[in-house]
């Protein structure tokens, strides 16, 4: 007998209750919870019919679509684990994630199998199936599931069995795959559940990627849980959110604060009814205040968040009534989470309002870094924290505040620097389209600050201009010593600077004679 937290039963008991209610939409087709798990009872057949067995890898390529959530409770069927790939990385960062996981399978789609032809002597997999129609290696899955004549029992789990390998988003350096076990995903659907209200009459739009931890586990997966229905696009599209709002009369959504941005600049926003919001929530990035102050005019609840792959998403919540005097926080952790701060020591700071790197605890933080000891036994201490690469401190409420990633903080005559916090004041100035402020190492103070920028078109800036205008809002040692003007910033594919890219390109300028 299967536990309820296993994801493909949680699903299984799902259906059986409710069969006709909607689970899923796209491209105004319906899914019923019933046909939802037809396709999961198939599909789990055709894997198993290729050789996939409990613990085997099984990869997934494509854009958002339902058949990315039918194969992810069909790998869970079988006790197989789902490897979602972000369609938007180049071929050898693909490879390099394949061979990683060791995939035992991949599913693509018909636009991402061109790109897996080109490497795939290179590749571990021994099998490859089209999501679409068969071309020549890529046999179709939807034929293969019409002929399916016999479903495999379902593989009774462990809580603690691994039932997704995600990868970080890759902004501090190679993507590290973390084990997010049935248990971790189980616990951040029930801290979402029991901080968002989740019901069964929930209706929620997604559109941030599902392979990534926002798109699949902040909101996606919490509402089948809760018995509710998803609308699904297969990418952003400002527009198109605008209008699916009230047509689907959406209850509930999760983007990124770029998304909003994005959104609240579309023609359609000023005379879009997005009365039916019950509560939009946002994370993944600091939120600008101006953006929150206009979602707050338009009368939507923003619910701010602060989370990571490691941690099956969520952290902390900050609940929309809190946004106004908790400006800048990103709240408190969920109910099965515990968070605190420590010092390089590795001490708990108990003080409130003190620095220090933020460490979560609970049933969401994964089992371990996929094939990486030495990279696990990094981020986990003796007392099982988890430490989050992320400096912050807590009020005296327990509101955590985040300044900026550790590995980015920069230390100039002995006075630590939070690049964040300069480059908030450096995007206020009219020049200015993107920035980033890092450490490069100096003689004497043992780092600089330096701002490396785009200006916007036809912008000119000098350090001099730079450093008079940041001069009212900054400490002298913050102001940046050298001024790089280039014409793009090094992004990963969800569009993270890549600190340590830059640092890599300044050492390669202070090298030239
Ligand atoms: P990698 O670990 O591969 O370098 P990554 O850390 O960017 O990449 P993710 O797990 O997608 O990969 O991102 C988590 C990080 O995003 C957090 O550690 C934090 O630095 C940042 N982050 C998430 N939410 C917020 C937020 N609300 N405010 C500020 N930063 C946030
Ligand atoms: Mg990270």
């Amino acid at each position: 007998r299967s536990s309820a937290l296993g994801l493909a039963e949680w699903l299984r008991r799902r259906t059986l209750r409710a069969p006709h209610r909607p689970a899923l939409t796209c491209d105004d087709v319906t899914w019923t919870y019933g046909a939802l798990w037809d396709h999961v009872e198939r599909l789990s057949a055709v894997l198993q019919a290729h050789g996939v067995q409990r613990g085997d890898r099984v990869g997934y390529l494509d854009f958002d679509g339902p058949m990315f959530l039918a194969s992810q409770f069909a790998a869970a069927r079988i006790g197989a684990i789902f490897v979602p790939l972000n369609f938007r990385l180049a071929a050898p960062e693909l490879a390099f994630i394949i061979n990683d996981a060791g995939l035992r399978l991949l599913l693509a789609g018909r636009e991402h199998q061109g790109v897996i032809d080109g490497i795939r002597a290179g590749l571990c997999c021994c099998h490859y199936l089209s999501l679409a129609d068969a071309a020549p290696g890529w046999p179709a899955v939807p034929a293969l599931m019409a002929q399916c004549k016999d479903i495999p029992p379902q593989a009774s789990v462990d809580a603690d069995d691994v039932a997704l390998l995600m990868y970080t988003s890759g902004t501090t350096g190679h993507p590290k795959g973390a084990m997010l076990t049935h248990q971790n995903i189980w616990s951040q659907n029930l801290n979402v559940l029991l901080t968002k209200d989740l019901v069964s009459s929930d209706i929620t739009l997604g559109f941030v990627p599902l392979f990534h931890v926002g798109g699949m586990l902040t909101v996606t997966l919490p509402t089948l849980l809760a018995g509710g229905h998803v609308v699904l696009q297969r990418g952003f599209d400002a527009g198109a959110v605008l209008q699916a709002i009230p047509r689907y009369r959406i209850t509930l959504a999760f983007a990124v604060p770029a998304m909003l941005l994005f959104m609240s600049q579309h023609a359609d926003f000023d005379r879009t009814d997005l009365g039916s919001l019950r509560l939009l929530s946002v994370g993944g990035a600091p939120m600008p205040e101006p953006l929150l102050r206009l979602y707050e005019q338009r009368g939507i609840p923003l619910h701010q968040g602060y989370g990571m792959t490691e941690t099956s998403a969520t952290i902390t919540f900050l609940h929309s009534d809190r946004a106004a005097d908790k400006l800048g926080s990103c709240g408190t952790p969920g109910l099965l989470t515990e968070i605190c701060l420590k010092d390089l020591s590795g001490k708990i700071i108990s003080q409130a309002n003190i620095k220090g790197e933020v460490c979560v605890s609970g049933s969401n933080v994964m089992k371990a870094y996929w094939n990486n000891p030495e990279a696990s036994a990094a981020v986990f201490d003796t007392d099982d924290w988890f430490h989050t690469g992320d400096v912050g401190y807590l009020d005296d409420e327990g509101f955590l505040y985040l300044c900026d990633r550790i590995k980015d903080v920069l230390i100039t005559g002995g006075e630590n620097v939070y690049p964040a916090e300069v480059e908030n004041v450096l995007y206020a100035h009219p020049a200015i389209a993107q920035c980033a402020v890092v450490g490069v190492p100096d003689d004497k103070w043992g780092e600089r600050v330096v701002a490396v920028v785009v200006l916007k078109p036809a912008a000119a800036l000098t350090l001099e201009e730079l450093r008079n205008f940041a001069a009212p809002r900054l400490a002298r040692y913050k102001l940046p010593r050298a001024l790089y003007l280039v014409d793009a910033l090094p992004r990963n594919a969800a569009g993270k600077l890549q600190k340590f890219r830059i640092r890599e390109q300044l050492k390669e300028v202070a090298a030239l004679p």
